[in-house]
């Protein structure tokens, strides 16, 4: 069994919109497979967050309400059940706010680190579509994962689960 599993969102779990910000569930897609490896996942993985930028929030486009209803239908989604994801780290932030939370900054890791001090660096990874995501994993001793359009969280899985 691994230990904690941190997912960026956009780009990972669902697909990311051209040089648009995704703030309602209307245009929140799950890249093909990616909520089936999230279930699979959580076999595998003590626990699973989000860690995830929303530039958008900063800028006025969206506000945080927005955000928090669509991780819900988002949550509800991967099942009315059972929380798949246990937490929902996001930095709210613009880049020229220079602010500790924003990949690839750790803050976000940090937090999760001090809400669950049982978290296990070392047998922890982090997945990401973006240098920043990887840059932010690998500075807090993750084990990270670069995925993309052809090499998705669902081919991940599919490898660490042999
Ligand atoms: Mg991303």
């Amino acid at each position: 069994m691994y230990d904690t599993l941190f997912l960026d969102r956009d780009g990972v779990i669902n697909y990311k919109l051209e040089a648009r910000y995704v703030t309602n569930y209307h245009q929140f897609k799950f890249i093909q497979n990616s909520d089936l490896a999230i279930r699979e996942l959580s076999k595998i993985f003590k626990r699973i967050f989000i860690v995830t930028n929303q530039q958008g929030i900063g800028k006025g486009i969206m506000s945080k309400n927005d955000l928090n209803s669509l991780h819900e239908i988002m949550q509800d989604k991967l099942s009315t059940k059972k929380k798949y994801i246990k937490k929902i780290y996001y930095c709210p932030h613009l880049e020229l706010d220079l602010c500790n939370c924003r990949k690839p900054n750790t803050g976000m890791l940090e937090q999760a680190i001090k809400d669950f001090p049982e978290i296990k660096i070392k047998s922890s990874f982090l997945v990401g579509d973006s240098d920043s995501d990887i840059e932010a994993g690998n500075k807090f001793g993750l084990q990270t994962v670069k995925v993309d359009n052809n090499y998705t969280l669902y081919h991940w899985l599919q490898e660490i689960s042999l």
